[in-house]
């Protein structure tokens, strides 16, 4: 596992840490106490009342601050898991499209707006340490997996050694760019054809809506129906598709115990799963398929992981490998729509 990229509070037994995991639609935020206990949790529009998602994360953040200092805490440290290009080691998002976010110097506008230590890693990545504390507490292979959420965008995060790897830019782990189609449909990051653009939730509703579904459209409404809606089944499949074939270069390359599949379509279990397993088997013939498994700590990850950045709380109260919040109680209840 990576060190912390930012500064190490200590947190006194009066504080608390805040934790943030952005997304594409929505910002979720919670506070924790000095020992790592649940003490509030937020969600908010990653594009609302504010003039922008930074002004989003921000609000959010002084609004969790506000919870915490009226039970008589002070914020010690912000722990935040953001989507798209993330350098941790110098605390900045460098492309996040989703967000519209270009070299942003995010840690260095949160300690300045909030004066305490910031911590900053990918979304997937920090997920992912969340994700290696549940699997080795269950008695898996917290080791050489890779961890897949899908939400409005699609990453990877590659532990290999026990270590979450960044790349040489922190830029590691753009798995939803990963282009599966040639000449396929447009995406936001200026390619065609990424595995994003077919398969993230988002991507499935907007697709099943272009092709003329008659659903209300919802993603989880749309995996549910493709028994009887041949338009849901065509999405399904080219999603499935998409996935499958990007999941078997990793299994090629990287040669994982799991894929671990997370985020709100993670949720979907045995019905994204088990077409799944069956594609990736189809296209790894030759050798024996990695399994592919649901995560165990669900949509919440992101936010288990932002806390986990924060280290102190986990190393000075919880043996090593296991998550810095019992779930489920940390995790945040589960969505009514994949997002
Ligand atoms: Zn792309």
């Amino acid at each position: 596992m990576t060190d912390l990229a930012h500064g190490d509070p200590g947190h006194p037994a009066d504080t608390a840490v805040v934790a943030v995991d952005i997304g594409g639609t929505t910002i979720k935020g919670a506070a924790f106490d000095d020992r790592g206990a649940l003490l509030d949790r937020l969600t908010v529009p990653t594009f609302g009342v504010e003039s922008s998602a930074v002004e989003s994360l921000a609000a959010l953040v002084g609004r969790l601050e506000g919870a915490i200092a009226g039970g008589g805490r002070r914020l010690a440290g912000i722990g935040v898991a953001s989507p798209g290009l993330v350098d941790p080691v110098h605390g900045r998002v460098s492309f996040a499209a989703n967000l519209g976010w270009s070299d942003l110097p995010l840690v260095d506008i949160l300690t300045e707006r909030f004066g305490v230590p910031v911590a900053l890693e990918h979304d997937g990545r920090a997920a992912a340490r969340a994700e290696r504390a549940a699997r080795i507490a269950a008695g898996r292979d917290g080791d050489e997996f890779v961890f897949v959420p899908i939400g409005t965008g699609i990453s990877a995060a590659i532990v290999t050694g026990g270590v979450v790897v960044q790349g040489a830019t922190g830029g590691a782990g753009e798995f939803g760019h990963v282009q599966v189609v040639p000449d396929g449909e447009l995406c936001t990051c200026g390619q065609r054809g990424c595995i994003e653009v077919y398969a993230s939730a988002s991507a499935i509703v907007r697709r099943y809506r272009a092709q003329g579904g008659t659903s209300t459209g919802l993603t989880r409404e749309i995996t549910e129906a493709v028994d009887d809606d041949p338009v849901a089944a065509r999405v399904w499949d080219a999603a499935v598709g998409a996935l499958a074939t990007g999941i078997t270069g990793l299994a090629a390359l990287l040669d994982p115990t799991a894929i671990v599949i997370g985020g709100g379509l993670g949720e979907a279990g045995e019905r994204l799963l088990v077409p799944l397993r069956a594609r990736v088997a189809e296209h790894l013939g030759w050798r024996v398929p990695p399994l592919i498994e649901q995560s165990l700590v669900g949509p919440g990850a992101g936010l288990e992981g932002a806390a986990l950045l924060l280290g102190p709380v986990a190393r000075g109260s919880r043996a090593p490998g296991s998550t810095l919040v019992s779930p489920p109680a940390s995790v945040p209840s589960p969505p009514k729509e994949f997002s």
